[in-house]
């Protein structure tokens, strides 16, 4: 039997549709560049899923029993017996968000001449990985690359490559393996505990620890209790601890399956490489318990991680991102499929097949989605990962995407109605679009900050 979401609002944010002609302004003044336009000209904000959930009114509640002393605060505790709950790891650092913990960590463990393999590391991930001087691999399986092929476990590392990779290297060469629950980078798409299990066997076998990437261990877990037969019958709680139980470690970004607004960690079953990284966590976050978090955020997440586990939560979270796809499909929009578990990827070169990669197609989807309905997703296309070779010539992106994220228990089944109907709108204009030209960028990281032109 069909579900509506268990929870009702008890309190709301007015947000408000500015006039055509301001949205145009906007986009103007902001070099249609969307992370560049104010929050409130924002009607419906999908820029992304991270940080940008609601509370429960017992997370709010939670906020003020938070315990501000410094070192060993009540509200520590509660986040400790919570994350130790879940993930069944004794060793637990704190910290701000996901990517400080992937600081912490790869301070310690990324060095010239290593590899760390994933199914897709995220961008942080690699990023951090790489700054500190190791090799970040992606070895997801090879339909996770192909955005039309419906299948339940899309975000499954290759088994065979992996293992592969490790006989090559041997354990001096690959300091740990991780595996990115869901796989955030290849479409929100889940890994199946099969395949968990026999990464985790194979890194054993080889000497080598294994890490989630766990930022959506719960709607993972829920995608493998729907998909995988084996599991049908089992609570989220329980195939939760089984997907950590075959883990040596973990990093989370609580601003995710946490359902808070700021928050992450570290958790760990091997008490030296704790011990090591206490200080590299002193030095950036702080005290090792509380992280960079005040108590109240810590009290928040405790009750977070409790509730994202709800499956009646879980099924309206997935179902609302699933449905969301289904309309846009009905309004003639091309997206990647099977739909994911945070958010939905809109294929801009179905959209624009006349506009090459040059003229960013994914930027110009958009910027048509604000211009017609106040609507912010981000490109995920060439203007994020284009690039020029040697020569100066353009190389594009593989796929030009425009990813609307959806934050968790903010939005209606109408606000995304609506969007669906946005989008069904830009495809009738679509016809005069002729694409846009940077006219600043900056040396890395160019999405954020650059600035565009239409092209007439
Ligand atoms: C968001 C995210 C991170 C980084 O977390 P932040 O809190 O944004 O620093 C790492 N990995 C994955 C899979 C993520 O989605």
């Amino acid at each position: 039997m069909w579900q509506p979401e268990p929870y009702r609002i008890k309190m709301v944010e007015p947000i408000r549709l500015p006039e055509r002609v301001e949205r145009e302004k906007y986009l103007e003044q902001a070099g249609y560049n969307l992370f560049l336009v104010p929050a409130e000209a924002v009607f419906v904000d999908l820029l992304t899923d991270s940080g940008t959930g609601a509370m429960s009114d017992r997370q709010w509640s939670a906020l003020m029993r938070g315990d501000e002393s410094y070192a060993q605060a009540r509200s520590w505790f509660r986040f400790y017996e919570a994350v130790k709950g879940f993930t069944g790891m004794e060793h637990v650092l704190p910290c701000h968000q996901g990517r400080a913990g992937e600081n912490v960590l790869f301070s310690e463990i990324s060095k010239p001449g290593l590899t760390i393999p994933s199914n897709n590391h995220f961008d942080t991930t690699r990023a951090n990985i790489e700054f500190y001087g190791a090799e970040a691999l992606d070895l997801v399986v090879p339909e996770g690359r192909d955005p039309h092929k419906i299948l339940p476990f899309k975000g499954n590392l290759d088994l065979g490559r992996l293992e592969e990779t490790l006989k090559k290297l041997g354990r001096q060469k690959v300091p740990l393996v991780m595996c990115t629950v869901t796989n955030n980078t290849g479409g929100g798409q889940p890994v199946s505990l099969a395949n968990i299990r026999g990464t985790s066997e194979i890194c054993h076998r080889h000497g080598v620890p294994f890490f989630l990437d766990a930022c959506r261990f719960a709607e993972n877990a829920w995608f493998i209790k729907q998909r995988e037969p084996e599991y049908k019958n089992k609570s989220v709680r329980e195939i939760v601890r089984e997907m950590f139980s075959f883990a040596d470690g973990a990093t989370m970004s609580a601003k995710k399956d946490g359902l808070g607004n700021i928050g992450g960690f570290i958790a760990l079953r091997d008490e030296a490489l704790a011990k090591r990284l206490q200080s590299a966590l002193i030095l950036r976050e702080g005290f090792l318990t509380y992280g960079g978090l005040a108590g109240r955020d810590l009290e928040a997440l405790a009750q977070g991680f409790e509730e994202v586990q709800e499956e009646s939560y879980l099924q309206a979270r997935v179902g609302q991102i699933a449905d969301f796809g289904e309309a846009l499909k009905a309004h003639g929009v091309s997206i990647l499929e099977p739909t994911g578990g945070h958010a939905v990827y809109l294929d801009a070169k179905s959209v624009f097949p006349k506009l090459p990669a040059e003229r960013f197609p994914a930027q110009a989807l958009t910027v048509a989605l604000y211009r017609e309905g106040g609507v912010r997703g981000v490109e995920i296309g060439s203007l994020m990962f284009g690039k020029k070779d040697e020569n100066g010539a353009f190389v594009p992106a593989a796929m030009e995407l425009v990813r609307l994220a959806v934050p968790r228990r903010v939005y209606t089944a109408s606000h995304l109605a609506y969007v669906a109907d946005v989008a069904g709108e830009v495809i009738k204009k679509a016809g005069g679009e002729k694409g846009y030209e940077l006219t600043y960028e900056p040396p890395f990281l160019r999405h954020f900050t650059s600035r565009l032109r239409p092209l007439s």
